[in-house]
C-alpha cells in the first residue's frame, strides 16, 4: 500500500511525494520512493521514526552505489542522509564522520591528518553509511578493520551505540544494519606520513581506474566473491568470464567487458534487464560450474508499479 504524508510525523527536515529514485542511483534505473525523507539531524530523524505508525515500511540510501531500486518504485519512506550528516573530524589517530560523508572525503580527511589505514576508503565511491551496511572494502583493507562504533537509530526511534564486535561484521556484510539506520562512525588508524597516505591512496585510485568501468552506469561488483574452499580460488569475475558471459546483454544491461563482476546499464536499460541478466548468470554459473554465487548489490522496491 502507498504510503501517504498524512500518515507522516511533521518534521524539521524535508519531504519529498513521488520522489525519483533513478537519478539518485548510480545504475539510474527504478521507479520512485512514495515518500522520501532527509532528516534535519539526529533528533528529527528519532522523531521520525518514533511517530510514523509501525505499518509504513522505511529504507535507508546512501549515494546508491550498491543499489538496485526496481522499476516498480518503493512502497513507504526512503530516508537519505544529506549534509547536515557530512561532517568529518580527523584528529591524532580517530577519525570520526558522519553517515552521508563521502568515502573518499574521509579517507582524505585522513591522509591530510596523517592518520594511516583508511586508505582503502579512496576505492569506494559510496557513503560512511553504506560502508558500515556493507562493511565494505578494497585493495586489502576493510570497515571492519578501522571501526571503532557506530550509532544508528532503530525502527522505533531508539538510538544505539554499536562496537565493532556488536555490528557483526563479516565479508561484505553487516548483521546489524537490518532496519537499523547509522548517522554516524568513529573509526580508528594510526600514525603516518601524509605524504605517503597520500601515494597510497593514489596508487588505489588508479588500480581502479585501470580495472573497473568506474565511470560507467554501474552497481559496482554485483556478486560478493564466493568461499574459496567453494570455487576452487576463482573469485566471481573469473567464473563469469569461464561461462564466457564477458559482454553478455539483456535489453540494455550489459556485463561489463572491462570487469564482468560489474553490470552496466548502457543507457536505456530497466532494473528489470539487469536483474533478468544477473540472474542469468547466477543460473549458468550454478549450472555449468557448480558454484553459487550470492548477491553484493542490494535489490530494493517492487518489480512493477501498482
Ligand atoms: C564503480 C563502483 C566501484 C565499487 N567498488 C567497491 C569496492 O571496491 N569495495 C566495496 O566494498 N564496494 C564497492 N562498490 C559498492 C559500493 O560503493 C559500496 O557497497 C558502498 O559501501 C555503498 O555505499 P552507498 O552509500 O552507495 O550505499 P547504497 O548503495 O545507497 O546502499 C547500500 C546498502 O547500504 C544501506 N545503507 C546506506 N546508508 C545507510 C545508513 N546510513 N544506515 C543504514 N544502512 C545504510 C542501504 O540500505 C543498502 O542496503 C563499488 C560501487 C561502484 C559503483
Amino acid at each position: 500500500m502507498k504510503a501517504a504524508l498524512s500518515e507522516l510525523p511533521a518534521v524539521r527536515g524535508k519531504y519529498v511525494e513521488n520522489a525519483d529514485l533513478s537519478a539518485l542511483t548510480w545504475f539510474r534505473v527504478g521507479g520512485p520512493a512514495d515518500v522520501l525523507f532527509m532528516p534535519a539531524d539526529e533528533d528529527d530523524l528519532a522523531h521520525f521514526l518514533k511517530n510514523t505508525p509501525a505499518t509504513v515500511p522505511v529504507m535507508t540510501m546512501g549515494v546508491g552505489s550498491n543499489l538496485l531500486v526496481r522499476d516498480g518504485g518503493v512502497r513507504g519512506v526512503m530516508i537519505r542522509l544529506g549534509s547536515p550528516f557530512r561532517k568529518i573530524d580527523a584528529s591524532g589517530t580517530t577519525v570520526s564522520a558522519g553517515a552521508a560523508a563521502i568515502d573518499a572525503q574521509v579517507a582524505k580527511a585522513a591522509a591530510e591528518a596523517g592518520i594511516a589505514g583508511l586508505e582503502f576508503f579512496r576505492g569506494v565511491p559510496g557513503t560512511i553509511g553504506g560502508a558500515l551496511a556493507m562493511n565494505a572494502g578494497a585493495y586489502g583493507g576493510e570497515t571492519k578493520d578501522v571501526l571503532v562504533e557506530a550509532v544508528g537509530f532503530t525502527r522505533n526511534g531508539e538510538r544505539r551505540v554499536f562496537s565493532n564486535e556488536e555490528m557483526g561484521f563479516s565479508y561484505r556484510h553487516c548483521d546489524s544494519a537490518d532496519g537499523v539506520i547509522f548517522t554516524r562512525a568513529t573509526f580508528a588508524g594510526t600514525r603516518g606520513d601524509p605524504e605517503e597516505i597520500t601515494a597510497r591512496m593514489r596508487d588505489i585510485s588508479e588500480k581502479r581506474e585501470a580495472t573497473q568501468p568506474i565511470r560507467e552506469r554501474t552497481g559496482g561488483s554485483t556478486f560478493a566473491n564466493p568461499d574459496p574452499a567453494l570455487s576452487g580460488g576463482r573469485k566471481s569475475w573469473q567464473l563469469i568470464d569461464e561461462i564466457g558471459a564477458r559482454g553478455r546483454v539483456v535489453g540494455d544491461a550489459q556485463v561489463s567487458e572491462r570487469h564482468c563482476n560489474f553490470m552496466i546499464n548502457r543507457g536505456k536499460a530497466t532494473a528489470a534487464d539487469l536483474e533478468t541478466l544477473i540472474e542469468s548468470l547466477r543460473k549458468d554459473v550454478l549450472t555449468k560450474l557448480g558454484v553459487e554465487l550470492r548477491w553484493e548489490i542490494r535489490r530494493v522496491g517492487e518489480p512493477v508499479r501498482d
